[in-house]
């Protein structure tokens, strides 16, 4: 009996103990250094190439590279290239997302645009063909153009004002078109213009064609830099108010629902190895660009435009692993990072 006493006082002590250091403040010191080691370690990584189906995206320098953690009370932490503006492109996604669902709630977002993954690239134009949802879920293009073309305005200048704003809001400044950027992208939009019209075919976009088309292209276009990224996460780490500002972005009872669907199709047909690796609900986009969320706690941004055949960011994915890994903070338990 008094055997299994003490044991029982043993087994508390040691959950006690081990809820405590999971609990345990990561300190200044911590961040700082896992965000310089994260530089350090893959600054010279080679591999990958910048995309170059929208033109200007290959002139962008290759060797830009910036990691920057700012966590739910707004403290910054960073490395790297942090000033330079580059176009914000899929990263922008979960943002609108969260702006259907701040105007017409969550059942909204799944029932007209779907929150499946596709385990399909980005652009598939399959998906759309062999999915119910068509527009299947708002982390790929044609969810994107479907949520662009879901949030309520009467003209085109409302549409994208809204749109803009919203992003403006998450990163707590005034931001802007790459125009350069927009003008290359949409000369060239032939593959998103055919997903505009197969949804709208299918009765899944929500206004004219080439309206939605040219808000999603202007959308992808926007300047942004690393630390705008990071604090655009932030505001999903501190469930949903910018820690810059102070406003309040997306409603608390909203960010389960959108961390869900950026953990389960941030990195498209490459989420399943990205959640192995990290654990971390997290949005890429063909610029460069990486957000990961650690809910309740910080946000991890990269930016690096060299990117894998799934069309992520090299540098950026195995910087945010080593750094989820070493702060242990993946959602089902400290994962390797690698
Ligand atoms: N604007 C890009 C496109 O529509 C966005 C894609 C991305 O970042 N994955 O192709």
């Amino acid at each position: 009996m008094l055997v299994r006493v003490l044991h029982g006082i043993l087994a508390l002590a040691l959950v006690a103990f081990s809820t405590t250091s999971l609990a345990a403040k990561i300190s200044a010191e911590d961040y700082q250094r896992v965000v310089n080691e994260a530089y350090r370690m893959f600054k010279d990584v080679d591999e990958g190439a910048n995309a170059d189906y929208i033109p200007i995206l290959a002139t962008v320098p290759s060797n830009l590279f910036g990691v920057a953690i700012v966590t739910r009370d707004g403290e910054v932490y960073a490395a790297g290239e942090l000033d330079y503006e580059f176009s914000i492109q899929s990263v922008s996604k979960p943002f609108t997302a969260s702006l259907i669902m701040q105007q017409q709630g969550p059942r909204t977002l799944r029932e007209k645009i779907g929150v499946e993954p596709t385990g399909l690239p980005f652009n598939s134009k399959i998906a759309v063909e062999i999915y119910e949802e068509r527009s299947v879920n708002p982390m790929v293009n044609a969810g994107a153009i479907a949520a662009v073309s879901l949030v309520e305005a009467d003209s085109e200048k409302e549409r994208w004002k809204q749109v803009l704003g919203n992003i403006e809001d998450y990163a707590g400044r005034d931001l802007k078109v790459l125009e350069d950027v927009y003008d290359s992208e949409y000369e060239t939009a032939w593959g998103n213009r055919a997903i505009a019209n197969l949804l709208f075919n299918y009765g899944r976009l929500y206004s004219e064609p080439e309206q939605a088309l040219r808000v999603y292209t202007r959308q992808c276009s926007i300047g942004i830099n690393t630390l705008d990224l990071a604090m655009m996460g932030a505001t999903l780490a501190n469930e949903g108010i910018n820690p810059k500002t102070g406003k309040r972005v997306l409603a608390k009872e909203h960010i389960p629902e959108l961390l869900a669907i950026m953990a389960t199709a941030g990195f498209y047909d490459e989420s399943g190895e990205w959640m192995y690796r990290a654990g971390l609900p997290a949005k890429t986009g063909v610029g460069g660009g990486i957000i990961a969320v650690v809910p309740g706690k910080f946000a991890i941004a990269t930016f690096s435009p060299p990117l894998n055949p799934a069309g992520n960011s090299v540098r950026g994915l195995r910087a945010i692993g080593h750094i989820a890994a070493e702060l242990g903070v993946g959602l089902y338990g400290p994962n390797a990072g690698e």
